[in-house]
């Protein structure tokens, strides 16, 4: 993403869950940035207008210097350019070509509403770079769990409010998005190791466009 090499990347993450050859020692990119700029590389060709969600550090610098206007939003002020609440997007209607929303959802108790939000204000041909943390199971979520240990047990983390499964492309495509599924490995090995992308598991990339066959009218 920086354009950075060498022999290995820096390890990342704490005791039993750190990574080795996951961290830029550069930008500070992990697996999941360097997958997304590997994806996304097209679509930022034609520099796209960019909303950009819960931006994480690493992606701002590549992300903005590719887009044709750029615009963050945090629901925690001071983290982005803006406050912007994704399940209510102060963002006008079909005016945003790209939307990177990476390790959100998983914190949004309505992550119904959210979704809708991102199918909302894309444009026609536009799309929704969605991540979140996958296990290998369906979706488990329960809002009566509010205890921080448990979540973090449970859900990864101790403000994530679940674990979404694979068949988080079913409740993207319930507000009307086709869903492309890319999997971290899917480059193959040579790409996997060149750029540091295989982490502990797969990390998974949604990318959502405006279904046509829904929104032709
Ligand atoms: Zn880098």
């Amino acid at each position: 993403m920086c354009g950075w090499s060498g022999a290995r990347f820096v390890d990342y993450g704490w005791s039993e869950r750190r990574r080795p050859d996951a961290q830029c020692p550069r930008c500070g990119s992990l697996e999941r940035h360097r997958q997304a700029a590997l994806v996304l590389g097209p679509a930022l060709e034609e520099g796209p207008r960019v909303l950009h969600l819960a931006p994480e550090p690493a992606v701002v610098r590549w992300l903005r210097a590719r887009a044709g206007t750029y615009r963050s939003g945090d629901l925690v002020p001071g983290r982005a350019m803006e406050v912007l609440d994704l399940t209510d997007l102060d963002v006008p209607s079909a005016s945003v070509d790209l939307v990177y929303c990476s390790h959100l959802l998983e914190h949004i108790p309505d992550d119904r509403a959210a979704m809708a939000e991102l199918a909302r204000v894309l444009a026609p041909g536009g799309l929704a770079a969605v991540m979140v943390p996958i296990h290998p199971w369906p979706t488990d979520e329960d809002p009566t769990v509010t205890d921080p240990a448990v979540r973090r047990a449970r859900f990864g983390l101790e403000d994530h409010v679940r674990y979404y499964g694979l068949d988080i492309v079913e409740r993207l495509e319930a507000v009307g998005f086709a869903v492309e599924v890319h999997s971290s490995l899917d480059p193959g090995p040579e790409v996997v190791t060149r750029y540091g992308l295989a982490g502990d598991w797969p990390d998974y990339l949604f990318v959502c466009r405006l279904d046509s066959r829904l929104h032709r009218r």
